[in-house]
């Protein structure tokens, strides 16, 4: 980073520095890095700028943290698997009733974690079935004899390997992590290098259109680098001479989406489908290749902010007790962006008992296990920045709402629940 000049971004998918500024979250602490108060002194922050290309559409975090500060004592609570096996046999079995002969075929999956996804793809009985991560603590854990790890990152190096030893891959796959790696250019080239010519290219991101639609400015932080568009992924692949041929939402992860991409010229480029022709119309008409898009939102995101603090505020000076409600990532991008202090918030609460004695960063606010609502006198309000799992949350504490305790609901929009009488 250079420190002595004006700050100069440039995009991470094209090299172009024709970027705009869509938010600035000014120096942030890491989502991710809870800590105990004796480690406040060393505390770390950095800035965070969200930006939007010109060239080629992309929207992205620019300012890069480095891999041994942001993987360093992290706290990573994955979702349960267990809820998630039914889609990855249904994910596992469709992609190879579409694409692959299986007694011949080749796959491989970057970012493969447990193998969650590898396992289902070999009870298919595909001949060769290679998992990359770089994680050597995770990928331990894969202990198949079906699967070939690679502890590494999926770069052009390691695609020479695979393809050295195992010919071209027909299906190349990779999970939530497309998002998170700060060389795209070096991937995707990984990517097309280890491809067959009539390969097949999946992967699934959390999806833009569903940030701004919902507003989910609380899913920006270091971790997660970019914000995929379809047209922002068109631009990108055609670089490496690829291109989407199909997609699909996905509604387990809610707002995620699945691309499909092949090289050009490939027999399955040779028919685009609907779902892409519309999609691509829509963002289109909706602006996602414009700058204004961004700019208005990222003006709604700061009117939101006002509105919460001052709901926050007239409830303070009424005397309220209010606690935040699941300390994740989301809630420390939501408080830092808007500012949320020990003025407006008592103390957190999470249902990650591990987490318990933590603290969030830079903000400090002490993280209770949420057994807490069940002693003494719980708070007035609880402020539910675990907005996505509201009806799960409203369930969990029923017992907390019939005893008249209330909710905060950030967004999409501010809402209290119950909704007062008067
Ligand atoms: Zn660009």
């Amino acid at each position: 980073m250079n420190k002595t000049g004006p700050y100069q971004p440039v995009c991470a998918f094209c090299d172009s520095k024709r970027l705009e500024l869509v938010m600035d979250f000014g120096e942030v602490g890491l989502a991710g890095a809870f800590l105990k108060p004796e480690q406040f002194a060393a505390e770390r922050t950095f800035p965070m700028r969200l930006h939007f290309c010109t060239d080629c559409f992309a929207v992205q975090v620019t300012d890069k943290v480095p891999a041994d500060v942001m993987f360093k004592d992290y706290f990573y609570f994955s979702s349960s698997i267990g809820t998630l096996r039914d889609h990855f046999r249904e994910y596992a079995a469709e992609v190879t009733q579409r694409f692959l002969d299986p007694e011949r075929a080749t796959v491989l999956e970057f970012g493969c974690n447990d193998g969650v996804l590898l396992r289902p793809l070999a009870d298919q009985r595909i001949r060769t079935v290679i998992g990359v991560d770089p994680a050597s603590n995770v990928v331990a854990t894969i202990n198949d004899s079906r699967i070939k790890v690679i502890n590494d990152y999926f770069t052009e190096e390691v695609a020479a390997r695979v393809v050295g030893e195992y010919g071209p891959v027909d299906l190349i796959m990779a999970n939530n992590v497309y998002a998170h790696i700060p060389d795209i250019q070096g991937t995707t080239r990984a990517v097309a290098q280890a491809l067959g010519p009539d390969g097949v290219f999946v992967f699934e991101v959390h999806y833009l259109g569903k940030v701004i639609d919902e507003l989910q400015y609380d899913m920006i932080y270091h971790e997660h680098l970019y914000y995929y568009s379809l047209l922002s992924v068109i631009n990108h692949l055609a670089r490496y001479d690829m291109m989407v041929f199909d997609i699909k939402p996905i509604p387990i992860h809610a707002g995620s989406i699945r691309f499909y991409a092949c090289k050009k010229g490939s027999r399955h480029g040779a028919s685009v489908s609907s779902a892409v022709t519309a999609l691509a119309a829509a963002e289109r008409q909706r602006g996602f290749d414009r700058f204004e898009t961004f700019r208005k939102f990222s003006d709604t995101v700061a009117a939101h902010r006002d509105e919460l603090i001052a709901l926050l505020n007239r409830l303070r000076e009424e005397g309220k007790r209010i606690a935040g409600y699941g300390a994740s990532g989301r809630a420390n991008t939501m408080i830092q962006y808007c500012g949320i202090n020990h003025s407006h918030l008592d103390y957190m609460i999470d249902d990650a008992p591990a987490k318990a004695g933590y603290c969030t960063p830079k903000s400090h606010f002490e993280i209770f296990p949420s057994s807490i609502l069940d002693q003494g006198s719980p708070p007035d309000y609880l402020l539910i920045f675990a907005w996505s799992f509201l009806d799960e949350i409203r369930k969990r504490n029923a017992g907390y709402l019939g005893k008249g305790g209330r909710m905060i609901i950030p967004l999409p929009k501010v809402s209290i629940f119950p909704p007062s009488a008067t």
